[in-house]
């Protein structure tokens, strides 16, 4: 065949596909383009996860009737005048490349009004054919209707996920607009129903709370950090929100960055960031973060991907390092509530930023503290020059590895419970306050584990089967894990439409919640996920072993006590749960009598 331009037809598919993957892509070109108009309202509908409809109306300056055409026109753009203009890109848009991809392939309509014209006008794209400029009565702003979105690009729809993902993939993005635009209001709708809402009081705290719940909003850690202008050609900031090391999830779904008002998938802040968390977290278990790093435009090259989705950065490691370290801080910075209040102890002011006072900071995991403090694996200061002001000293443990080597548990003497939460206890070297829940974790967890390689997990039958129905998403995952569970003692099988009867259970879960069990096994799970197998059999594990241990709150007995420091004793990672918060927490003799004023500098 001789060789011969493409049509622009054929041309302008290519590049659709480039531009507009799914439904969410197209939400996300809209959003942006609403948000670079100066939007104050965005008000997006939905309808059959975007195959039938998206629509996305804003109250933005609008475009003004003679440049509709040219508005849906491809590389037609008034966000970038010369190349140079390239090198320092200030809006989200610039490649004029969306509205001419997604008109390509839907049945688009735009109608827009500015505010010094009396009316607005409209205009329809068919498969990217224009029709005329209509006049019609409307709002300042713009409404963006995209329906049938690849109608005549069946390759494409074949190639979407189920509605649910489809569906889940909009909301992320929005969502995540919402926490990036705290002062933009917005609202997605879909049929009659509501599922979004924010209040554009610029209250990101809000977002989160209604992303994440309420509960995981309040334990969110904040990071504010500047960089003086050696980063680069301007002051570089990250600003955003971390989970504290006890709040994790499966997957890097929930890792978040912002560079300049643009979500990016940047392997590289990714990477930064777990760095920041690096030993504080169990394998297998990443933080949520909502980070907006924010840098001048000449020091970042947006333009390297059609979707936008990447960045260069020109002082790479410099950007590396200033993320890990701020996350860092956040992270080190950060003094849980606990009902016994470290200053009680130890009477030292609450360790704020990464000095060897972190040591106050007890329940941000060993290593990091230790690697700032210099205690060696007993838990024991191996520097005398330490400060002794760092009250509570947190013993060494591996947040990763059941399998490392460093010091046991030492053998415990039962003083009591309090708060019916925590046990106390003396051991050779000073007083321990452990974590029930926690530790308990840890007991079932390793013991389960051991059954398990073993291959021999002792099943016990319930008295009466009991019938536990789940939400649709759950069931489809739990449906998939059906056959794990049997290694795992469980006997579930399914029995009706999202319903499932559960026979047996781990006898080591004897008495436990049926049900709660099955809901751990599905909770985050996402549905694409395909870890290996034995990774997912510990993930598994780790999670009904977190719902059926022992609760905090929960009186025990003398007994029910002791057995609990003998188990804990014997487990190869005592001093963490199996997700890496600490079980226990140690104040040594030798700083007892620092504190006392018996020994040393006060
Ligand atoms: P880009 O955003 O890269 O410029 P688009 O194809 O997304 O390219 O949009 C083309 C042009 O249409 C934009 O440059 C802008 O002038 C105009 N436009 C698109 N959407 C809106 C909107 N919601 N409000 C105002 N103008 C818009
Ligand atoms: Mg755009």
């Amino acid at each position: 065949m001789p060789i011969r331009l493409l049509s622009s037809e054929v041309s302008s598919r290519i590049a659709a596909g480039e531009v507009v993957e799914r439904p969410a892509s197209v939400v996300k070109e809209l959003t942006e383009n609403a948000l670079d108009a100066g939007a104050k309202n965005i008000s997006i509908s939905i309808a059959d996860a975007g195959r039938a409809l998206i629509e996305v109306a804003d109250d933005g300056h609008g475009i003004a009737a003679n440049e509709l055409e040219l508005a849906a026109a491809r590389h037609a753009t008034s966000k970038l005048v010369q190349s140079d203009d390239l090198f320092h890109i200030q809006t989200l848009g610039f490649r004029g490349e969306a509205l001419a991809s997604i008109g390509s392939v839907s049945n688009m309509t735009i109608t827009s009004r500015i505010a010094s014209a009396k009316e607005g006008a409209r205009l329809k794209v068919d498969g990217g054919i224009s029709g005329k400029v209509e006049k019609v009565g409307a709002p300042v702003g713009t409404v963006l209707r995209v329906e049938n979105l690849f109608y005549n690009v069946p390759a494409r729809l074949k190639f979407l996920k189920t509605d649910v993902t489809e569906r889940r993939a909009i909301d992320a993005l929005v969502t995540r607009y919402a926490l990036a635009y705290p002062n933009v209001r917005f609202r997605v709708t879909d049929g009659n129903q509501s599922t979004l809402q924010t209040a554009g009081d610029g209250d990101r705290r809000a977002i989160l709370a209604a992303l994440y719940g309420v509960e995981v909003a309040k334990q969110m850690l904040e990071v504010m950090d500047m960089e003086d202008p050696s980063t680069g050609s301007g002051r570089t900031s990250l600003t955003g929100f971390i989970s504290p090391t006890s709040l994790t999830r499966s997957n890097r779904k929930e890792i978040t960055f912002f560079v300049n008002g643009r979500w990016v998938q940047e392997f590289s802040l990714t990477a930064a960031l777990l760095q920041a968390y690096h030993t504080l977290l169990m394998v297998g278990r990443y933080p949520l973060t909502a980070l907006f790093l924010d840098i001048a435009p000449e020091d970042v090259d947006v333009n390297v991907h059609p979707t936008k989705a990447e960045v260069r950065f020109r002082s790479q490691d410099k950007i590396f390092s200033f993320v890990q370290r701020a996350a860092r801080k956040a992270l080190l910075a950060y003094t849980p509530v606990a009902s016994v209040s470290p200053q009680m102890w130890g009477g030292s002011r609450p360790a704020s930023t990464e000095n060897r006072e972190v040591g106050i900071d007890w329940s941000v995991a060993g290593d990091a503290s230790d690697e700032l403090r210099g205690i060696s694996n007993e838990g024991q200061e191996t520097s005398n020059e330490v400060p002794s002001s760092s009250s509570f000293l947190v013993s060494h443990y591996s947040a990763s590895q059941p399998s490392e080597t460093f010091a046991a548990v030492p053998l415990l003497r039962l003083i009591g419970q309090i708060g019916s939460t925590y046990i106390v206890a003396e051991g050779p070297d000073g007083l321990y306050l452990i974590d029930q829940h926690a530790a308990h974790e840890r007991v079932l967890f390793e013991k389960l584990m051991a059954q398990h390689d073993k291959k021999s997990i002792p099943s016990q039958a319930l008295l009466s089967p009991e019938v536990v129905t789940l939400p649709p998403q759950s069931a489809k995952a739990l449906t998939a894990q059906l056959p794990f569970l049997n290694h795992f003692g469980f006997e579930v099988e399914e029995f009706g439409t999202n319903t499932f009867q559960v026979r047996a259970m781990p006898a080591l879960f004897a008495g436990g919640d049926p049900s709660s069990a099955l809901r751990a096994l599905v909770e985050d799970f996402e549905e694409d996920e395909a870890p290996l197998q034995a990774e997912v059999e510990a993930k598994l594990a780790a999670r009904v072993c977190k719902r059926l241990a022992v609760k905090g709150g929960q009186t025990l007995t003398t007994e029910e006590q002791r057995a609990l420091l003998n188990d804990l004793e014997a487990c190869n990672s005592p001093r963490t749960c199996p997700h890496g918060r600490p079980t226990m927490i140690h104040l040594s003799v030798d700083n007892l009598e620092k504190q006392f004023g018996r020994k040393g500098p006060r």
